[in-house]
Order: C-alpha cells, then sequence, then structure tokens
C-alpha cells in the first residue's frame, strides 16, 4: 500500500492538499502539511491527486 509523504522542505504550506483530501493532509501550526491518516487514501482515492495538483511537487507516494 502506498502511503503519502509531505517533504518538509518543499511544502510552503498553501492547504491546497488539505482542500483536496482533508482527511490525510492537514496544515498545522508549523505551517507546514502533515499526513494526519495515510490509510485514508485507501477511501478516498485522493491522494494521487493531491500529489498532481501540489504546487511545489512536496507529496510523493511511497
Ligand atoms: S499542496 Fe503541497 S505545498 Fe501546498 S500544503 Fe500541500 S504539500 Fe504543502
Amino acid at each position: 500500500m502506498a502511503t503519502p509523504k509531505v517533504d518538509p522542505d518543499l511544502c510552503t504550506g498553501c492547504g491546497i492538499c488539505e482542500d483536496i483530501c482533508p482527511d490525510v493532509f492537514e496544515v498545522q501550526d508549523d505551517g507546514l502539511s502533515h499526513v494526519i491518516d495515510p490509510n485514508a487514501c485507501d477511501d478516498a482515492d485522493c491522494c494521487e491527486e493531491a500529489v498532481d495538483e501540489c504546487p511545489e511537487g512536496a507529496i510523493s507516494m511511497e
């Protein structure tokens, strides 16, 4: 099973991934997106879209 990962060196905290996959990504107090539930990708099938839509290319599936 592929799980999403956010590269903190690339993420700007724009929140697009959170808009697309709110069960998976959350922009937290540090201003960066964090993966709060990698298993939610299976249910929502939105992680690939988040990978494609992240303007910084900060999300990868591993
Ligand atoms: S879409 Fe990309 S740059 Fe924007 S918050 Fe998510 S991981 Fe960070």
